[in-house]
């Protein structure tokens, strides 16, 4: 665990040797990347091994493709790419006022940045953003979740064996360290979370003016279009939601099927558990709930709905939650009413329910309705059906015919809008939100600055023509 003060000491120190050294080289950014991606590919069983100690259960394949090869995967594009990056953008400045001079974009580091971590996925969203956080030339303190202890403990350690504290640290602790760390005065802070703590990180960050971005939740709809209703969507859209049995941010929260197709989906549904995944909830590809609270929750929505509406269909339906590693089946909930707090609140769990909708404007008012969400997902054959949806709706990102693609890419800026968050990482648009995007002028030769200098003539003409 650290203590505030600890906290405190490492972020002077880091600011302190910022001040001093300036921005990293791209040379210099190059080599902290493919540090980075050494670190993860070499602890690879130790990351496998603190996944499965903190979720009880956790498929390998998904530590892999995800916390592992994802990040290792993003420093490389960065490495690539970051001379193209970090380029100054020329801007055009007018001859005829300022001569020979010479106008920029210059991309520099913000400095020291903060990294405030969920538990979901713990090194992708702490070590995936400090990719672009090091491309930018940045410093950086993470703070992994306190319901991800063994996974916060193996980052302190591998990031301790890697980078000096003075460049990159972990910090480990509980609530107490939390709210101090939204309290520091950073030159950045990245908060991914909760709406609602994502609330009160911004107003922390407020009181010292520092920048945010927020990576929210919410929740994300599928559209299904009347000629989409099959075994392959409903596959998709299955196997999303298996993605950590719905503990992830982009996974689909609802759907909204054709009204004469809701009992074929529902069949569907069961006949990929069945056919492709039978026992699927007491398998090593179920990943366990986080903790016996977030299981607690996930069974109280299921209950109240079930009192309420009594439409609850388990795709496995013999099949039992195990407390011991907190495996839980996957649930439909078909046409459930709207006061139910399955759709009020982000489900982030193996809930899946399904609304009717008679006409896809139906579909759309009842999505835009809703808070603006992290991610849409539209499954049309008719890619002008695709692209009605897509443009009368607003998500942070989207994907067609299916689901959290938009997540995987090192190259496509990722993030939220409105309550599901601002700001990107990822990509050029991730470099560019940790980089301080300066204007600068160098000034040439046969300018009119002379001009303003007093005393102060009339406008000359040529500036008025
Ligand atoms: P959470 O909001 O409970 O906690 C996130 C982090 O905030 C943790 O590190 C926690 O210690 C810290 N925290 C808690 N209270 C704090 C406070 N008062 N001040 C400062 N920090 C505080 O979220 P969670 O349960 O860990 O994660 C689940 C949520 O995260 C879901 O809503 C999910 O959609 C969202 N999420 C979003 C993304 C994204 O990229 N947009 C990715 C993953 C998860």
């Amino acid at each position: 665990m650290t203590s505030v003060s600890e906290l405190h000491e490492i972020f002077a120190s880091q600011k302190a040797a910022f001040g001093q050294q300036g921005a990293p080289s791209l040379d210099e950014r190059r080599a902290h990347l493919g540090a980075l991606a050494q670190l993860v590919v070499a602890n690879r069983s130790r990351i496998r091994a603190a996944m499965s100690a903190d979720f009880a259960v956790h498929p390998e394949l998904f530590t892999d493709l995800i916390e592992v090869l994802g990040v290792a995967g993003r420093a490389a594009y960065a490495a690539e790419q970051l001379a193209q990056w970090a380029a100054p953008q020329e801007r055009e400045a007018d001859p005829g006022l300022f001569g020979s001079a010479r106008a920029a974009i210059s991309y520099q580091p913000k400095g020291v940045v903060g990294n405030i971590v969920p538990w979901n996925f713990p090194f992708d969203l702490s070590l995936g953003p400090l990719v672009e956080m090091l491309a930018a030339g940045n410093r950086a303190i993470i703070k992994p979740s306190e319901f991800t202890p063994a996974c916060g403990e193996l980052l302190k350690d591998m990031i301790a064996a890697t980078f000096d504290p003075d460049h990159v640290a972990v910090v480990t602790g509980e609530l107490e360290l939390a709210t101090a760390f939204a309290a520091v005065r950073w030159d950045h802070l990245l908060y991914t979370g909760s709406p609602e703590v994502g609330r009160k990180v911004a107003v922390a960050a407020a009181q010292n003016l520092v920048p945010v971005t927020l990576e929210l939740g919410g929740k994300n709809p599928a559209i299904v279009n009347e000629d989409s209703v099959d075994a392959e969507t409903v596959g998709q859209i299955l196997g999303a939601k298996m993605i950590k049995n719905g503990q992830m941010c982009i996974t689909v929260d609802y759907c909204l099927v054709p009204r004469a197709k809701m009992q074929e989906f529902v069949d569907l549904a069961h006949k990929h558990v069945v056919e492709r995944t039978p026992g699927y909830s007491t398998t090593a590809d179920c990943t366990g709930i986080i903790s016996e609270r977030h299981l607690d929750r996930l069974t109280g929505l299921l209950e109240e709905a079930g009192k309420k509406d009594g439409q609850v269909v388990s795709l496995e339906p013999d099949a039992k939650i195990d407390r011991s590693t907190r495996q839980m089946p996957i649930s439909l909930v078909v046409d459930p009413s709207d006061d139910l707090a399955l759709m009020r609140e982000e489900i982030f769990g193996p809930i899946l329910p399904i609304k009717p909708y008679d006409s896809v404007d139906e579909a759309l008012a009842y999505v835009n309705a809703g808070e603006r969400p992290l991610a849409l997902y539209v499954f049309s054959k008719d890619n002008s059906v695709a692209d009605y949806v897509l443009d009368r709706t607003t998500s942070g990102g989207a994907c067609v015919n299916s689901c959290a693609l938009q997540g995987a890419l090192p190259s496509l800026g990722f993030g939220g809008i409105g309550q599901s968050g601002s700001g990107r990482h990822h990509g050029i648009e991730g470099f560019r939100e940790f980089s301080n995007p300066r204007g600068v002028v160098r000034r040439g030769e046969n300018d009119l600055v002379e001009a303003l200098l007093p005393p102060y003539g009339p406008l000359a003409e040529a500036v008025v023509t």
